[in-house]
């Protein structure tokens, strides 16, 4: 993917190669065999234990961690794959801080939950890393199912759809396959080009065609894929970028964008990054943006919420660690205009006041300079596909993914429900699978 073209303030080789490496080396690196076992032994196997409550896919935690007690890691992988075919994906990017390690009884107790994220992984990378693939197709239904979209939601639905028997084609918009976990996902949580491995291996089931740079509404219709299929999923996130009504100067952009671009180089010291680096939002992906701005070599880089630090959707281990690289907040601001000559050179803000779930601007303004802005103030369903009823940016359902027409199910970030996250989507997309398996074989 090319850089954006520079600006002056913008530019590339601000670090040595080893600065580099270390910035963008491994977030939690993996367990080893005994760390496992170890890590494995702090469970106490709850009876009715919280922590699968916690997890959108309600992966069997207790079950899995005994099997890895009793080294038997492909058998610990099955019990997660069973649930979540993206499990190795879910290990190293969920914030389980706020998921099953949060519910642990441990954490309750302790303040230290047992290492759920880091013991999946190392499951599910040693069965990966033996090339096994745990299921077989059941056999041929003669039913073909269009899924659009080769995220986590759209990749989750194909896998069990194949696994029923059914034909899938996944028609994808852009040239690689993984949504988010290819173009979003900060690079430090999934290293060594893990998204496409991980989908490789998830096609081994079979019964899987992905056609790219197929986008529906450009190169298919919805009504050519109901024709041809006999039902469709929509896994197609939230494509659009939400952005400033005064945004119109070089150096201002989504942040999405920025960290698609950090995702595809495959040189990091020829990506283009600011000195003083702005990033406008208090979700994951101003924090991936910030620590990822840094990473690359940004001086100063500030994190700008409109409202306060409880308030900030990145959970409290994730504000942390963007401090622990040296990110700046400042709480309760939001943006009113940009100032330069044609490029950025500082950002104004209002100060915000709290009045329940309203926002009210203080009177007081301040400006920061900045040579980059990265907007990470949400993201929307900019072209939802005609005939869809909407549930205001997103698209509404009902049950496991139905939508408003007939044949058509959706899920992940493009539908309304649950939170946008990777494991959210994977359990969406399974669920929308056994939906449409049902109703195709007339048992639903
Ligand atoms: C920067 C960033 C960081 C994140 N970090 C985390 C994290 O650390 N942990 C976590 O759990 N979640 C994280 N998330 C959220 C997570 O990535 C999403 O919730 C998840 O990817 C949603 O999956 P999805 O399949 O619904 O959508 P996506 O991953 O967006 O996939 C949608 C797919 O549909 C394709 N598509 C779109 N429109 C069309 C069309 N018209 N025709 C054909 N194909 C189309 C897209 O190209 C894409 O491949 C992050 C999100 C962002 C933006
Ligand atoms: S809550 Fe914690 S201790 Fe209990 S089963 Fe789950 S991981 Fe083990």
């Amino acid at each position: 993917m090319a850089n954006t073209p520079l600006t002056p303030g913008i530019a590339p080789s601000r670090l040595s190669a080893e600065d580099l490496a270390r910035n963008f080396g491994d977030l939690h690196p993996p367990l080893d065999g005994h760390e496992a076992a170890v890590a494995a032994d702090r469970c106490y196997f709850c009876y009715d234990a919280p922590c699968i409550a916690a997890c959108p896919t309600e992966i069997d935690i207790p079950l899995f961690i005994r099997q890895i007690q009793a080294d038997q890691p492909a058998a610990a992988a099955k019990t997660i794959f069973d649930q979540n075919i993206l499990g190795g994906m879910c290990a190293r990017v969920c914030p389980t801080e706020t998921l099953c390690e949060e519910a642990c009884v441990r954490e309750a107790a302790e303040g230290e939950p047992v290492q759920i994220g880091r013991l999946q992984r190392y499951a599910t990378d040693t069965m990966m890393a033996a090339g096994e693939h745990p299921f077989t197709r059941a056999a041929a239904t003669g039913k073909r199912v269009a899924v659009v979209g080769a995220g986590p939601a759209g990749l989750a639905c194909a896998h069990r759809l194949a696994m029923r028997g059914h034909d899938v084609v996944i028609y994808e918009a852009k040239p690689k396959p993984g949504g988010l976990n290819e173009y979003g996902i900060a690079s430090y949580k999934t290293v060594e080009g893990f998204a496409q491995r991980e989908v490789d291996w998830l096609l081994q089931i079979g019964g899987i065609e992905i056609r790219y740079e197929q986008a529906l509404g450009r190169d298919v219709t919805l009504d050519a894929l109901r024709d041809g299929h006999d039902a469709v999923f929509l896994g197609i996130g939230l494509p659009g970028a939400y952005g400033l009504d005064d945004a119109g100067h070089d150096g201002v952009r989504p942040a999405v964008e920025f960290i698609a671009e950090l995702r595809q180089a495959d040189d990091l010291s020829a990506l283009a990054v600011g000195r003083r680096v702005v990033v406008v939002g208090g979700g994951m992906t101003a924090i991936d943006a910030a620590v990822q701005s840094k990473g690359l070599g940004a001086d100063e880089v500030t994190v700008v919420y409109r409202r306060g630090k409880g308030r900030m959707p990145a959970s409290a281990w994730e504000q942390d660690l963007a401090a622990s690289r040296g990110v700046r907040f400042i709480h309760n601001a939001q943006p009113v205009a940009t100032h330069g000559n044609g490029t950025v050179r500082e950002i104004e803000f209002a100060y915000t006041e709290e009045d329940g779930p309203n926002l009210r601007p203080t009177g007081e303004t301040f400006r920061l300079a900045a040579d980059q802005v990265l907007l990470a103030i949400g993201q929307w369903l900019d072209e939802a596909p005609e005939g869809l009823e909407r549930d205001g940016t997103t698209l509404s359902t009902q049950g496991a993914g139905r939508t408003s027409l007939d044949g058509v199910w959706a899920g992940g970030d493009c539908t309304h429900r649950g939170e946008d996250l990777t494991v959210t989507a994977v359990a969406q997309g399974r669920d929308a699978a056994e939906d449409i398996h049902a109703t195709l074989m007339g048992e639903g």
